[in-house]
């Protein structure tokens, strides 16, 4: 059971690449305004890599627990992506696995953990506050509205569709934001108007990860 755990991550690993592919253009563009230009090139190195080592951990004689699926690919992920969002991703991709741990089952309850620590992870790492027009503009939100519909009872599949349209609707809103973190600070104001790349493709995987999870 714990195996077929781990290929589930894997799968769900293969649809956060799927997106990432589909939307890496775009990502660069949006970085180029006032970045340096690399994040769809970024996320597509680090989601590659990512998915090459659960991928192999997975084919492993008996197969790989999700702790281990997600450990290997956040490393991988962290290593070869380079640049901020990279680290970031890929030591929150190892903080939920490491909560979600190796069991032969998880409940709501797991989810919303794995939830938690992802985001711990990044605000821990990056320090980004709330405004600063980063990822963590998505990805609070993302928290609160998962956690606030799971707490109030909604199953793990209808809060996390909750959450990513939470997160699509605060990465849209992050074009009013000024960058006060990150590479883009020294061009502020050409960002103005322009949604944080980092925040739009935190929102695109959640948004995928949710339907993929669907019933
Ligand atoms: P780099 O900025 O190193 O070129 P990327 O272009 O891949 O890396 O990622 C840029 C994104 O990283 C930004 O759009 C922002 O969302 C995110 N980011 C930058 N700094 C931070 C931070 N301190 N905390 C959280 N996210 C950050
Ligand atoms: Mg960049
Ligand atoms: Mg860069």
């Amino acid at each position: 059971a714990a195996a077929a755990l781990g290929r589930l991550a894997v799968e769900l690993l293969g649809q956060v690449r799927d997106v990432v592919v589909e939307h890496e253009e775009e990502l660069g563009r949006l970085d180029a305004i006032a970045g340096d230009g690399d994040h769809g090139i970024g996320m597509r190195r680090g989601v590659d890599a990512a998915v090459a080592a659960a991928r192999q951990a997975a084919a492993n004689d008996g197969g790989a627990s999700v702790a281990r699926i997600l450990t290997v690919a956040g490393e991988a992920w962290s290593e070869r992506a380079g640049g901020t969002s990279g680290a970031l991703w890929g030591s929150a991709v190892i903080a939920a696995g490491l909560a979600l741990g190796n069991r032969d089952s998880y409940s709501g309850e797991d989810a919303a953990a794995a939830v938690t620590a992802f985001t711990d992870a990044i605000t821990a790492l990056g320090k980004a506050e709330p405004g600063d027009k980063t990822m963590v503009d998505a990805l609070l939100p993302f928290r609160d509205a998962f956690l606030t519909a799971f707490d109030a009872g909604t199953p793990v599949a209808a809060s996390l569709a909750a959450a990513a349209a939470s997160a699509t609707a605060a990465a849209d809103r992050t074009a009013e934001l000024r960058p006060l973190k990150g590479r883009a600070r020294p061009l502020a104001e050409k960002s103005l108007g322009h949604p944080d790349p980092g925040a739009v493709s935190f929102a695109l995987i959640a948004t995928r990860i949710s339907a993929h999870i669907s019933p």
